[in-house]
Order: C-alpha cells, then sequence, then structure tokens
C-alpha cells in the first residue's frame, strides 16, 4: 500500500491571517513602522531599529529559527554587477537563482526577470487576472515541489532555508529571504540588495516590517507567508521572455 503524503499546505496560512489582522491593534510610529517583536506590541520601533524600547531593552523572545544551511548575507554578489543586479529580482534573489542567459554578461543583460510559475507552465502575469496569495504559492510550488508552508517561529530543517512571500493584491508580489543571523534581506526589482524596509529599518519579521514602497507607488500589504525553500543549486526558474519593461512606463511601476 502506499503510503499517503499528509501534509495539510494551507494550515499555516489561516493562522497566519489571524495573526495578521491582531497586527493592526499594535502601536505605529509616525511613518507607519511597527515593533517587529510582537505582534501586538503597545510601543512604537524607535528609529532605524526594529524593536520599540521596551523589545531593545529586554530583547526579542520570539525568534525565526535558522538551519545550519541558512547563508550568510552576502549583498556584493548580487549588487557588484550591473548585468546580475540589473536582471535578477527578489524572486531570484529569494531562491538563491544566480544564473544568466547565454546573450548576458555579468555587466551587461537585458534580459526580463523570471517569473514564479513559468518554469512550470503557467501563464505569463500578463495574460492572468490577479497577483494574489493563493496565485503565488501555487507557481512556487509548481516550479519547486520541495517548497513546505512553515511559520515564523517553526524549526527551519537542516537542508531547508525560509523566505517569506507579500503582495500588492492585483499589482505585484515580492520576496524576502532569511539570512543566517536571523534577519531577512530582500532585492526590490533591479535594484540592490538590502536588509531595509521602507522606513530604513531593519527586517526582523518580514510580516511586521514596513513594506510601503513610496517610490514605486506598491504598497506590499498582504502577508502570504513563510515558506521552507530547499537549498540546491539546481533549482530551475524561468525568465518571462522579451526583454524587461522600462521603468516608469505605467502608473505604478513593477519593482519585482
Ligand atoms: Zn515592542
Amino acid at each position: 500500500m502506499p503510503t499517503l503524503n499528509l501534509i495539510q499546505p494551507f494550515k499555516p496560512i489561516l493562522n497566519i491571517r489571524a495573526l495578521q489582522e491582531s497586527v493592526t491593534q499594535s502601536a505605529k510610529a509616525p511613518d507607519g513602522a511597527r515593533c517587529q517583536c510582537d505582534p501586538q506590541c503597545k510601543e512604537p520601533p524607535l528609529e532605524k531599529f526594529p524593536f520599540c524600547a521596551f523589545h531593545k531593552k529586554n530583547r526579542c523572545g520570539r525568534i525565526a529559527p535558522v538551519s545550519k544551511d541558512t547563508p550568510k548575507y552576502n549583498p556584493t554578489r548580487w549588487n557588484k554587477h550591473e548585468g546580475i543586479r540589473g536582471s535578477l529580482n527578489c524572486f531570484a534573489y529569494a531562491f538563491d537563482y544566480f544564473k544568466l542567459p547565454k546573450n548576458c554578461t555579468i555587466d551587461k543583460c537585458d534580459a526580463s526577470y523570471p517569473q514564479p510559475g513559468r518554469a512550470s507552465g503557467y501563464p505569463a502575469w500578463s495574460n492572468t487576472n490577479g497577483k494574489r496569495c493563493p496565485d503565488i504559492i501555487a507557481r512556487i510550488m509548481g516550479d519547486i515541489p520541495e517548497v513546505r508552508l512553515t511559520t515564523f517561529t517553526d524549526r527551519c530543517p537542516k537542508g531547508f532555508r525560509k523566505i517569506a512571500v507579500v503582495v500588492d493584491p492585483n499589482e505585484d508580489y515580492h520576496f524576502y529571504r532569511q539570512d543566517s543571523d536571523g534577519y531577512w534581506s530582500h532585492k526590490p526589482g533591479a535594484t540592490p540588495v538590502t536588509r531595509l524596509d521602507t522606513t530604513g529599518r531593519p527586517i526582523y519579521d518580514p510580516m511586521l516590517a514596513t513594506r510601503d514602497n513610496k517610490s514605486s507607488n506598491l504598497n506590499y500589504e498582504r502577508f502570504c507567508g513563510y515558506l521552507l525553500v530547499p537549498i540546491t543549486k539546481n533549482i530551475r526558474l524561468s525568465r518571462s521572455g522579451g526583454t524587461r519593461r522600462a521603468v516608469g512606463t505605467r502608473q505604478k511601476k513593477r519593482t519585482i
């Protein structure tokens, strides 16, 4: 008899929805930032710091464990060369996809970005109606079937690391990845990899970090969840075809 796979992938998402709703009760700084230690913290965060004064003084007891395979933060690898920085997006960064097409060099590459679902046969985004959390999660699991849903505080097993998925519903998606010291980093479109949120604070928990990108007019307000991603050099993603859209040709700029 074959054994059934009893993984229930959508349970953590329901928990996250409840958690996200509870976040609305926490205190905000004038720039909209919240203390990233506790989803219900009643104190606003300090300037350029992820926590409020209380959680800075007392340390944050809510921790997202890393695995021994979680990579170190290494922005130079992604930022130094224009061909790499300009043609690999948040999706590529989150999955550590570091490949360029044959006609590109590390100094020049006009190829379009890798897009979730393209490797597993989903249609191009331009032919679909929405970029909602379930759309993105289904596409990721199509591309990389080893991906599993997890939570902030769950253990990270050997051979995996954690990423987080967010959306500006119907407009754009965005990804964060956890680094070996527990903090999170991201690559907004063709811009450099950073560990800061949109208020200039380090990202301790992407669900509680500020994700309102005023310069691109995108607010990734919907938090989709945390995922376990396998550590492997052989992840296959596909670029969407054609060349990158020129920035500023639409009312809302895509930064994916
Ligand atoms: Zn706090």
